[in-house]
C-alpha cells in the first residue's frame, strides 16, 4: 500500500506541470506584478460599452469588477445599468427596487443622470446609474420617441458637461453593461460610447453569433457612431483544466490579435459567490484568482492606449 501512494505521489517536476501549479504559480506571479500599481488617469473619460447579445458570459460580472478594479486605482468611474434584470445594480448593493428612479425616467423620461445616480456603498469613486424593472418597457416605449437612438448618448454627453460645470472632477470611465439581445437599450449603449468591450466566454460556442454582434456594430458604426471601436474583448471564465478553453482562447486570439486582453479571468467560484453578497470580488475575496485577475484585466484595460 504504501509503496503505492509513493508511486503515485508526482514528484517536483510533475507538480509544476499540474493545472493547479500553473493557477497557483500565475496567482503568484500576478499579485506581485500588482503591488504598487498605478493606475493613471486617461486623457478623457473614455465610455465603454460591455456587449454580448449571448447572456451568461460575463458582461455583468466583468462590467462590475473592472469597475470596481478601476475606481480602486484611484479613478471615478461611473456603471451604467441597461439591463433591465439589473444585476449589475444587484451586484454594486444599489437599490433599485420599482420606485426608485433609473434609467427608465433618463432614457424614457429625458431625467438627468445626476437625478439617478447612486453611491456605491463603501466604494469611495464608484457610481451606479441603476436599472429597475420599468426598464423592460423601455425597450418597447422608447420606439415612438424622438431620437430613440440617441437617448443614452445625449443623458451621458449633459451629464459630463454638467459635473465640467459645477466644477466636479472628470469622470474617468463610464462602463455601460448591456443586457443579453440586440434590442433598442443595446442600440442605445453602442450609440453612448466609443468602445466595446466583448466578454467572450472560453467555451465551445464562443464565437458562434459574435459575427452578427460585430455585423450590427458595423452598422452602427455607419449610420449613428462613427467613431465605435471594438477595443476590448475579454475571455472569460477560463478553466485551465481543460484544452477546450485553451483551444478556444487561441481562437479568438487569432481572430482578435490587437483587441483581446493578455489577461484572461479563470473561471472561479468566488465571482460567481460575490454579488449574492452584494458585492464585487475585489471586496469579498481580494486575493482570489479571480479578484487577481479583473485587478490585472483592469490595468491593462486602462495602459493601453485609448483609442
Ligand atoms: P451576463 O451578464 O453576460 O449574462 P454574468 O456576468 O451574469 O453574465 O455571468 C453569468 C453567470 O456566470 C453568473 O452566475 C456569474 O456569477 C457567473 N460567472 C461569471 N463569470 C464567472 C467566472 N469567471 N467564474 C465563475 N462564474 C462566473
Ligand atoms: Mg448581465
Amino acid at each position: 500500500m504504501a509503496e503505492k501512494r509513493e508511486d503515485s505521489s508526482p514528484g517536483r517536476g510533475a507538480m509544476e506541470d499540474t493545472p493547479l501549479m500553473r493557477e497557483l504559480t500565475r496567482d503568484h506571479a500576478r499579485r506581485k506584478k500588482l503591488e504598487g500599481l498605478e493606475f493613471a488617469r486617461p486623457e478623457n473619460t473614455r465610455v465603454i460599452t460591455v456587449a454580448n447579445q449571448k447572456g451568461g458570459v460575463g458582461k455583468t460580472s466583468t462590467t462590475v469588477n473592472v469597475a470596481a478594479a478601476l475606481s480602486m486605482g484611484g479613478l471615478n468611474v461611473l456603471v451604467i445599468d441597461a439591463d433591465p434584470q439589473g444585476n449589475t445594480s444587484t451586484a454594486l448593493s444599489i437599490d433599485h427596487h420599482a420606485e426608485v428612479p433609473s434609467m427608465y425616467e433618463v432614457l424614457v423620461e429625458s431625467a438627468p443622470l445626476s437625478d439617478v445616480i447612486q453611491p456605491v456603498p463603501d466604494m469611495e469613486r464608484l457610481f451606479c446609474a441603476p436599472a429597475t424593472i420599468n426598464l423592460s418597457g423601455a425597450e418597447i416605449e422608447l420606439v415612438s420617441l424622438v431620437a430613440r437612438e440617441n437617448r443614452l448618448r445625449n443623458a451621458i454627453r449633459d451629464h459630463l458637461e454638467e459635473r465640467d460645470q459645477q466644477g466636479l472632477d472628470r469622470l474617468d470611465y463610464v462602463l455601460i453593461d448591456c443586457p443579453p439581445s440586440l434590442g433598442l437599450l443595446t442600440v442605445n449603449a453602442l450609440v453612448a460610447a466609443r468602445e466595446v468591450m466583448i466578454p467572450i466566454q472560453a467555451e465551445y460556442y464562443a464565437l458562434e453569433g459574435l459575427s452578427l454582434l460585430l455585423n450590427n456594430i458595423d452598422l452602427i458604426r455607419q449610420h449613428l457612431n462613427p467613431d465605435l471601436v471594438v477595443s476590448t474583448i475579454m475571455i472569460t471564465m477560463y478553466d485551465v483544466r481543460t484544452r477546450l478553453a485553451a483551444q478556444v482562447a487561441q481562437d479568438v486570439r487569432d481572430h482578435f490579435p490587437e483587441q483581446t486582453l493578455e489577461t484572461s479571468i479563470p473561471r472561479s467560484v468566488r465571482i460567481s459567490e460575490a454579488p449574492s453578497y452584494g458585492q464585487t470580488v475585489l471586496t469579498y475575496d481580494p486575493g482570489s484568482s479571480g479578484a487577481l485577475a479583473y485587478r490585472a484585466a483592469a490595468h491593462e484595460l486602462n495602459t493601453r492606449p485609448a483609442p
